[in-house]
């Protein structure tokens, strides 16, 4: 039977020669096969790792190694300690798009701005809940792009902005971000909402808010709260985003003439 490959996997297969890290994700060709396994577990013996048939990985790719859903499977918390054995570039392809879904078309799209979506055109067709979405104004919107889209939340690049594509340095192997994702609709949803509340008027001083960015600076990926649960004050990116706006008043501070 004819194999018919889409002109992007046919593209992935093609760049690929004896190795290649894909995200998180170390493809080592063996003769006609691959070897996959964590990019972390790159000097493991073979026989170290936990072998994972084919149709596991879609499961390996839906929890961290604490037990925690992954929504964006572009988090940098796939979880070490297992290798996958392909035996063509059909089964190596199919078993980087269960870990990465989409990310081989993506990749193959990453250098053309026609397929990029800006958050503005993405958010002018939103209906329902997420038409709130589109009443972030462009500053704020960046604000909750550099939040959400942080590479330590993120592995992709993203290459929409609030109106447009952008052109960011890339490797060959660069995983794109082409257009706004549900988890960071999720997080400008709320973010809308959070402008929307009232606020306090609460004069701090420069040491006091720098007491309040050190308190927020200590928050790796591993948190204790579920990573797209917005309502959830602890969140990592809700307090990214707390972060900027008082790194904001911070500056604004400092630019006052001295008396
Ligand atoms: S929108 Fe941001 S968080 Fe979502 S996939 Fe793209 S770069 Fe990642």
């Amino acid at each position: 039977m004819e194999n018919r490959r889409s002109p992007a996997i046919a593209a992935f297969v093609e760049a690929l020669e004896e190795q290649a890290d894909f995200a998180q994700v170390r493809i080592q060709r063996i003769g006609t096969a691959f070897e996959l396994r964590h990019v972390a577990d790159r000097e493991c013996p073979a026989d170290s790792l936990a072998s994972v048939p084919f149709n596991q990985l879609r499961a390996l790719a839906q929890d961290t190694a604490d037990g925690a859903f992954r929504p964006l499977k572009s988090a940098p918390n796939l979880r070490t300690g297992w290798r996958f054995d392909a035996r063509d570039e059909d089964q190596m392809t199919g078993a980087i798009d269960l870990l990465y879904p989409g990310g081989i078309t993506d990749w193959h799209s990453r250098n053309e701005p026609d397929h990029v979506t800006s958050y503005k055109r993405h958010t002018d067709r939103q209906t329902g809940m997420y038409r709130i979405t589109a009443m972030l104004d462009k500053g704020s919107a960046e604000s909750v792009f550099a939040a959400c889209c942080a590479p330590r939340f993120c592995l992709k690049n993203r290459r929409w902005s609030y109106d447009g594509a952008v052109s960011v340095p890339a490797s060959e192997w660069d995983l794109p971000c082409l257009e706004p994702c549900a988890v960071l609709m999720e997080f400008a949803r709320k973010a809308v909402r959070i402008t929307q509340e009232p606020t306090a008027d609460l004069p701090f001083s420069v040491s006091e808010l720098d007491t309040l960015l050190a308190s927020l600076s200590d928050d790796p990926i591993t948190e204790p709260t579920r990573e797209a649960d917005f309502a959830d004050p602890r969140n990592s990116r809700r307090r990214a985003l707390l972060d900027q706006r008082l790194r904001d008043a911070r500056e604004g501070i400092r630019e006052q003439p001295q008396q």
